[in-house]
């Protein structure tokens, strides 16, 4: 039987002995809202952002929100295929398939078309798997938008949401 050799790259913290009283702790913690109470009420020096006057850029890492892909003819790229559900290690896409039928065939150029498509961003960690998996260029992480929301609905994409326009720009094309 193979022997395979475990490294432990965590290193366990060890408490000293202040560190194991409760109120260093809490002594702790209060002087890091002492510390930001002083600098905001007599330096002048906010600690929070007037959101959404005032917004805090993101990280140049960060690429977009999800966007769902035309392509030249208007029509919707995304066949339903589900490689993308399929693939996200998040479980954060939630995919239901229709059949195009007769009248939808100038909005889908194949069989079968998202019905629903939503992307829960509470789950999301921003992989970009679904854009690697994604057959049919239909789903790319360009896309504009807000992380920040006051209610759990909000931060469900929709596929209104992340459809472009018809007649925009087509964008994220595979060569
Ligand atoms: S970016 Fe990653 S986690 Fe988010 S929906 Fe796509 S595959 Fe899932
Ligand atoms: S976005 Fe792409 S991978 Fe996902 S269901 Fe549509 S065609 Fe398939």
């Amino acid at each position: 039987m193979a022997h395979t050799n475990v490294i432990n790259v965590v290193k366990k913290h060890k408490f000293s002995w202040y560190e194991k009283f409760y109120f260093y702790s809490l002594y702790k913690g209060l002087f890091i809202t002492l510390k930001h109470f002083i600098k905001a009420a007599f330096l002048n020096k906010a600690v929070t952002l007037e959101y959404p006057e005032k917004r805090r850029p993101y990280s140049s890492r960060f690429r977009g929100m999800h966007s769902l892909k035309r392509d030249e003819l208007g029509r919707e790229r995304c066949t339903s295929c589900f490689c993308c559900m399929w693939i996200c290690p998040a479980d954060a896409i939630y995919i239901e398939a229709g059949q195009v039928t007769p009248n939808l065939q100038h909005l889908h150029p194949e069989d079968k078309y998202a019905k629903k498509f939503e992307i829960d961003l509470l789950r999301c960690i921003f992989c970009g798997l679904c854009e690697e998996a994604c057959p049919k260029g239909a789903i790319y992480l360009d896309g504009g938008g807000e992380m920040a929301a006051d209610n759990r609905n909000d931060l469900i994409l929709t596929k209104e949401r992340m459809t472009e326009k018809v007649g925009g720009p087509i964008k994220g094309q595979r060569v």
